[in-house]
């Protein structure tokens, strides 16, 4: 069998502005894909619509579009997409790995409080008559799972040990990240999935739901995380500002450079075709740093 071309794909999610974290996850997916001759798609992951601002996921696309970027096919929403969810939870259900959880947060918070984020299985055996609004969980088994990612190396969890049976629809009905993320990349047919190392532990419980779902397993490679001077993560909430739009190659040229791609300098101040001519042949993934990264403004 011929292994398929690449095909990647950045996947954020219209929360806010596009900010300086959101910028190195676009350009480190789109190098790696566009250094392969590959495809790289645009999936707005606006499955929870409860986090959705008005107006973010059209900002985003237009500031792509004013950096440069150039996404293969149609752009998919995950709001649109709850059949191909309904279908993936049967499958699930039909193997009977799937069951209601009632407990409450404050319940949980209790009885995990050595543990937090570990689901300790209460519901598992209570075979609960399903009344009242309940979010559901995927049984793990207790088997290690793990993969190699080019940049932070061999990652495993034993998923039994380290998070327990996980959310997949939740409680309002909304269907979780983990299981719509899944069912998006193997519909996608995506073979690379880059994004922040925020989202590292997250990944052995998608590749959980791929065997379970019989899907191919696509390779990983986590970006390190852009923090601000507290030490958090650059995001909307942490009140980080909205990227400049005015001057786009001195953005990129600095995204480039916390990649570890060491531009040239005079890249700062060329055009947008000659920057992302520059940074696709010398797009070089060994160089991508594994700590954390500062933003350090020009
Ligand atoms: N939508 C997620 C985010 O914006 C990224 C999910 C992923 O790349 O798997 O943080
Ligand atoms: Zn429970």
């Amino acid at each position: 069998m011929t292994k398929p071309a690449y095909r990647g794909r950045f996947a954020p999610s219209p929360t806010g502005e596009l900010h300086f974290g959101t910028l190195l996850a676009a350009v480190g997916s789109y190098l790696q894909a566009r250094s392969r001759h590959g495809e790289w798609l645009l999936r707005i992951e606006d499955v929870d619509t409860t986090r959705r601002v008005p107006g973010a996921a059209d900002a985003l696309l237009s500031a792509l579009e004013d950096f440069g970027f150039e996404w293969d096919g149609e752009i998919v929403y995950q709001s649109r997409r709850t059949e191909l969810y309904e279908s993936a939870l049967a499958i699930l259900a039909d193997k009977d790995l799937i069951y209601p959880c009632t407990c409450s947060r404050k319940q949980l918070a209790q009885e995990h409080q050595d543990t937090p984020g570990v689901y300790g299985g209460h519901c598992r055996h209570r075979h609960l008559p399903v009344r009242e609004a309940h979010a559901l969980r995927l049984r793990v088994e207790d088997r290690l799972i793990g993969f190699d990612d080019p940049v932070r190396g061999h990652y495993q969890q034993q998923l039994a040990r380290d998070c327990g049976d996980f959310i997949i629809k939740r409680k309002d009905g909304l269907f979780a990240y983990q299981l719509a993320v899944v069912v998006d990349d193997a519909e996608q047919g995506v073979t690379e999935v880059v994004r922040g190392v925020d989202l590292l532990d997250s990944t052995p419980r998608q590749i959980y739901l791929q065997q379970q779902l019989g899907y191919p397993q696509p390779d990983y490679l986590h970006l390190p995380l852009l923090l601000d001077a507290h030490g958090n993560k650059l995001g909307k909430s942490t009140g980080a500002a909205a990227l400049d739009l005015s001057r786009p190659a001195l953005s990129l040229h600095s995204a480039l450079e916390l990649l570890g791609q060491d531009p040239p300098e005079e890249l700062a101040r060329s055009s947008l075709s000659q920057l992302w001519q520059w940074a696709i042949e010398h797009w070089d993934h060994q160089r991508i740093p594994k700590e954390n990264l500062y933003l350090n403004p020009h």
